[in-house]
């Protein structure tokens, strides 16, 4: 619906920019009469879609001016910019779109292999501006000039879905780091008490199961008490104190092996579905994909994690489908698309975003067209379109 709105929107600012236009040309000529035709056309609605060749002369009425269209440079990063043959769309297009709306300027697309190649096309003059999933940072500020942020996100990881048996999981890690060593402890802890005790009381007896000197004896009450943990103890205590204390040992030892299978099972069922990268601190001496030229390839690299490089994106993705790659750091809003639509069941983002970034329109160093684009972006941004097509792309559907 809000796609209607944009376009009546930019008839109708094309119609006020043709009537200024009509001004300026001699009253006798026979082109303001074309002109006049073709407005009452546009009045009275076109038919939708305008055929190509139609589509030219109404723009070139609305828009005569001279000027080359603006030379746009992008890269396929999906869902901010997709390709389909030679259609573009996404979340970056579409904004892009509306923005040369509202600013009432042509442009046409051109698409570079990787965003370090965006930016030295940008850098180079080689294009007007660049619009993709370019992240501002304090190295790029310095070289460019950015649009305030378009989109708010940041580098997260994703791992293999642990379900389908990535490289990622380690139950004996997950063992050794969960509760279950300090269970072991405790359940030790009460062996040694109640070895103690039994040894203590029981050696009074004539008949005791146990010698009455401290060797062997208590390691033959230790042996009682351990078995007894277990629920397998043979011989029962003779003395009447120490048939007490076995009692209650028993009643205990039910509850523990309770407690301690809960536990375990606990333990193996969550290695199992969380695999055993959980955050940036589990990818010291793994390898990890991203794509070229990327801020994250760069946080990778900084904290001398083993990082592969792949210019599409399709390709870091493949790396970790095929276990070329471990897992995957990348841009929080691609991530997420991925795991949602063509990764689904496949994969798995782990952890919060754990380097925040923001977008930005990327434009060389003092080009005017920087402001022109605050300002139209602004207005978008007021105006409801943003948010409209922010929702589009971004708000989850089931
Ligand atoms: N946000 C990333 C960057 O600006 C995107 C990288 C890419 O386009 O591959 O570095």
């Amino acid at each position: 619906m809000h796609v209607l709105l944009i376009k009546a929107k930019t008839w109708f600012r094309k119609l006020a920019i043709a009537r200024v236009r009509m001004a300026h040309v001699p009253k006798s000529s026979l082109l303001r009469l074309g002109l006049a035709l073709l407005i009452a056309l546009l009045l009275l609605g076109w038919p939708h879609p305008l055929p190509a060749s139609l589509a030219q002369t109404s723009t070139a009425v609305a828009d005569p001016s001279t000027e080359a269209p603006l030379r746009v440079a992008t890269r396929v990063l999906p869902p901010f910019v997709m390709q389909q043959g030679k259609d573009l769309s996404g979340f970056s297009i579409d904004l892009w779109r509306s923005l040369a709306d509202e600013m009432g300027v042509k442009s046409t697309f051109e698409v570079y292999p990787n965003v370090t190649k965006l930016l030295e096309a940008v850098g180079a003059n080689k294009a007007d501006l660049g619009i993709a999933a370019i992240s501002i940072n304090a190295e790029r500020e310095q070289k460019f000039d950015f649009s305030q942020p378009i989109f708010s996100g940041g580098l997260q990881i994703m791992v293999l879905d642990p379900r389908l048996g990535g490289a990622t999981a380690n139950p004996l890690k997950s063992i050794f780091t969960s509760t279950l060593p300090k269970l072991l402890g405790w359940a030790l802890l009460m062996v040694a008490i109640v070895t103690h005790i039994v040894w203590l009381v029981e050696r009074q007896h004539a008949e005791a199961m146990i010698s009455k000197h401290y060797f062997p004896g208590i390691f033959e009450a230790a042996w009682w008490a351990a078995l007894g943990l277990l629920g397998q103890a043979e011989q029962m205590p003779k003395g009447p104190l120490a048939r007490a204390i076995a009692l209650f040992w028993m009643v205990a030892s039910v509850g523990f092996i309770a407690y301690f299978t809960a536990v375990f099972t606990t333990v193996l069922t969550v290695q199992q579905l969380q695999g055993d990268i959980q955050g940036i601190s589990d990818l010291a001496g793994r390898t990890v994909a991203t794509t070229t030229g990327s801020t994250a390839s760069e946080f990778l690299r900084q904290n001398r994690i083993n990082v592969v490089e792949f210019q599409t994106i399709d390709s870091v993705y493949g790396a970790l489908l095929n276990r070329q790659a471990e897992a995957v750091v990348f841009d929080s809003g691609v991530l997420s698309y991925y795991a949602t639509h063509d990764g689904r069941n496949q994969v798995q983002i782990v952890g919060d975003i754990f380097k925040p970034e923001d977008y930005g329109i990327v434009v060389p160093i003092g080009s005017p067209l920087g402001k022109q684009i605050d300002v139209a972006l602004l207005k978008l941004k007021e105006n409801g379109t943003y948010q409209a097509l922010y929702d589009q792309f971004f708000t989850p559907t089931d």
